[in-house]
């Protein structure tokens, strides 16, 4: 390090940096955490793109065009792709700068996240590890933002017009409810399902109404 901050933290620039490395241990954690969560994440973008509903997998044309409104989640796609990728190149980028010292056992993600951690000790006393945190940060963001592992979700007192069972929930962030039922699955936009309610509750004035009459 030869610029006037000599001594903080190429990180955060707040704290003194650790001996002789060029972050502070409060820095170090948030690494070896971030690298550790993006290796999660791009499980659990795995497990969200398996658990898509049907009405996602199918190639099915529907005629109706309220339950073709929801997007293709091409964020998860992303997102997962990119933190493939991202880790390959640092991966090189570390067998570049450190040649002869042979890479991680197997190229898979999770081999990358933990040869990648074992490389931190002299990764954090190079000029890279500013770029590598700020890559791993991004990483985790985009995560989150296409997939929030800690999502918010609020199941619905109705039923669902198409199958008929207590199966919908709207999601956090989502511009639609959908039905968790298997063999449903279907995305209802807003307006379908107040509809939905409105129909029910009509029909159950009417059955009231006949009832009290014919008492
Ligand atoms: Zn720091
Ligand atoms: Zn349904």
């Amino acid at each position: 390090m030869t610029d006037q901050h000599q001594g903080q933290c190429v990180i955060c620039a707040e704290r003194p940096v650790w001996a002789d490395r060029l972050i502070c241990t409060a820095c170090y954690g948030g690494l070896r955490d971030d690298l550790t969560v993006c290796a999660g994440a791009y499980a659990w973008l795995g497990e969200c793109m398996l658990a898509l509903p049907p009405s996602w997998r199918t190639s099915t044309i529907r005629s109706n065009e309220v339950e073709a409104a929801a997007p293709m989640p091409l964020g998860l796609v992303d997102a997962r792709a990119r933190i493939a990728d991202t880790l390959l190149f640092w991966v090189r980028a570390a067998m570049e700068i450190r040649a002869g010292r042979g890479g991680p056992p197997t190229p898979t993600v999770a081999g990358c996240t933990w040869w990648l951690r074992r490389q931190l000790h002299w990764i954090v006393r190079n000029r890279a590890v500013e770029t590598l945190a700020r890559d791993l940060h991004d990483l985790r963001r985009d995560a989150q933002r296409s997939a929030p592992w800690d999502r918010v979700r609020r199941d619905l007192p109705t039923r669902c017009p198409r199958c008929w069972r207590l199966s919908l929930t709207w999601y956090q962030g989502d511009d639609w409810i959908t039905c968790r039922s298997d063999d449903c699955g279907r995305l209802l936009s807003f307006p379908r399902v107040r509809r939905a309610v409105n129909d029910w509750a009509r029909l159950r004035l009417e059955h009231f109404a006949k009832e009290t009459i014919s008492a």
